[in-house]
């Protein structure tokens, strides 16, 4: 094995301790490890160095070990000189080609090591090589491919935001050739805007102590005309943490931007016609409600006049007579009806409702007591007492007297009404429920009945003005709750509404 093996084996022990590490090293496959004579043959010739190089040992020990230098660099002296830097530092490291047996060429990372015996004597030289073939071909694909990007501007810069490197990406989106721009700052992207409020000099810091940054805005071509980019600037560290430079990509989204542009535009117009309804919708409430105030009072009149006369004439009249007094009547009878309905939903629509802790039992049981008395004896209440909502009194118990008026009123003429409330506590709702027998509400129609005068029968089958489920729709939204129907033909409709669960003990106003 040479010097190396004789220089050190004086005692059994040391035999043996050199015996293995001889081994550990002829074991090493990655490396070709190899020790050279001070006079440079080669001396020793590891398993990995037979693997890499492709001789066997026997057929290198003693050769001189330039012939694993190329021809261009054993006429530059090489092997000599790189052993000289080795022997006066004690180390040298290169990277360059290397020549197989049979004359092929590998790319290689070699470390040269001075070696001396105790005194101090040079005794030889390792030599670690490593195949950088793979590494290089990584970095040659990767260098393709970075610069084969066309969507995406991807180029380096060193620490100071000067550019380094330019792919065709950033040719096409940004128009300068690469030797236009590398060695150029890259603030020359960014707007007279942005360079007056130092952004470049932002990105960059930023980068620098967060590891990246990462933006959307407006940049500049070289013809001056700008483009909406999204930007990923990061910093390039090498192993000791040392920042060596930036990479930046940049993809040019002035498409998307004007498509959002648009969409939000778009957006804005919807939210300003909405906005327009909605303020002309409140006029016409307002309207709507200050008519039926205003009818209230003719309207008492034609009513109260048309008792007096039926009171003090209807003797007066003949059958016809009676009849057409009769007409009067119930149509001003109606007409009150939709006036009070009118001014209700006016009222749940404007007034302010000022929230509280409400009992749901009591506000049904207020409401329990609109209905007729016969009507009340088929009703079940089914509500835990100390079941409290968020909600208002009154108005939580106009809504279940609305929902209760119309269980009632929509029954097929053969049958005995069931209704039924119950209430369920779940998670942080209350859902109260009132269900009925009646004759039900196809799927189709289910969402309609909420709309204000919207009526799935005519007056003679059942009466009514169409307006209670838009009250109901109003003051539950009001309060802050959901509200829905289940309901098959023929067998029935739940109507339900949620609202917040408040706690036992609260008795705080929610105004
Ligand atoms: P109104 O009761 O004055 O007709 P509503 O707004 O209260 O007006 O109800 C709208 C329509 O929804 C009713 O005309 C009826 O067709 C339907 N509807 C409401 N409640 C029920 C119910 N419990 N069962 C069947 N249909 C119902």
């Amino acid at each position: 094995m040479g010097r190396i093996a004789t220089a050190s084996s004086h005692t059994p022990v040391n035999l043996r301790a050199d015996e293995v590490f001889r081994r550990l090293i002829d074991s090493v496959r990655e490396y070709a490890i190899l020790v050279v004579d001070p006079d440079g043959q080669i001396a020793s010739w590891n398993f990995g160095a037979e693997r890499l190089y492709g001789y066997k040992s026997e057929e290198v020990i003693g050769k001189p070990f330039n012939i694993l230098y190329t021809e261009a660099d054993l006429k530059a002296h090489k092997p000599a000189h790189e052993l000289e830097i080795a022997a006066r530092t004690g180390h040298f490291e290169n990277e360059g080609w290397r020549v197989r047996k049979g004359g092929s060429r590998f790319s290689a990372n070699v470390i040269t090591t001075r070696l001396t015996d105790d005194a101090g004597n040079l005794i030889g030289f390792g030599e670690v090589t490593r195949d950088l073939t793979e590494h290089r071909q990584s970095e040659l694909r990767y260098r393709l491919l970075v610069e084969g990007v066309m969507d995406y501007a991807i180029f380096s810069m060193d620490p100071t935001g000067h550019i380094t490197s330019w792919n065709v990406g950033a040719e096409r989106i940004k128009g300068y050739a690469a030797d236009e721009i590398i060695g150029r700052h890259f603030s020359a992207f960014y707007t007279p805007e942005d360079r007056a409020k130092g952004l470049p000099e932002h990105v960059l810091e930023t980068a620098k102590s967060r590891g990246h940054f990462e933006g959307e805005g407006w940049r500049v071509r070289k013809d001056g005309s700008r483009f909406w980019a999204s930007v990923v600037v990061t910093a390039l560290r090498d192993d000791e943490g040392g920042l060596y430079g930036f990479s930046k990509v940049t993809r040019d989204m002035t498409d998307r931007k004007r498509l959002l542009d648009e969409l939000q535009r778009h957006a804005e117009e919807l939210e300003l016609r909405i906005a327009e309804r909605e303020e002309s919708n409140a006029e016409l409430e307002a309207f709507a409600y200050s008519v039926s105030h205003d009818l209230r009072a003719p309207l008492r009149a034609v009513t109260g006049f048309t008792e007096a006369l039926a009171e003090d004439y209807a003797g007066s009249f003949d059958k016809r007579g009676r009849e057409y007094l009769n007409d009067i009547t119930s149509a001003a009878a109606r007409m009150s009806l939709l006036v009070q309905d009118l001014l209700e939903y006016g009222r749940v629509s404007r007034v302010s409702i000022p929230l509280e802790t409400v009992s749901v039992l009591k506000a049904v049981e207020d409401a329990a007591k609109e209905v007729s008395k016969e009507a009340r004896e088929r009703l079940t209440l089914t509500i835990a007492p100390d079941l409290v909502v968020v909600a208002h009194g009154r108005v939580l118990t106009q809504i279940i007297s609305n929902l209760l008026s119309n269980a009632f009123k929509f029954q097929a003429k053969d049958v005995v009404p069931d209704v039924r409330v119950f209430a369920a506590s779940l998670d942080s709702v209350v859902r109260i429920s009132i269900a009925d027998n009646g004759i039900g509400i196809a799927p189709e129609h289910q969402e309609r009945i909420w709309n204000i005068f919207e009526r799935l029968h005519d007056r003679d089958a059942y009466a009514g003005t169409g307006i209670g489920l838009a009250i109901v729709k109003r003051a539950v939204t009001r309060l802050r709750g959901t509200y829905g129907v289940d309901s098959e033909v023929g067998k029935g409709s739940t109507f339900w509404l949620e609202l917040p669960r408040a706690q036992q003990a609260e008795t705080r106003n929610y105004a």
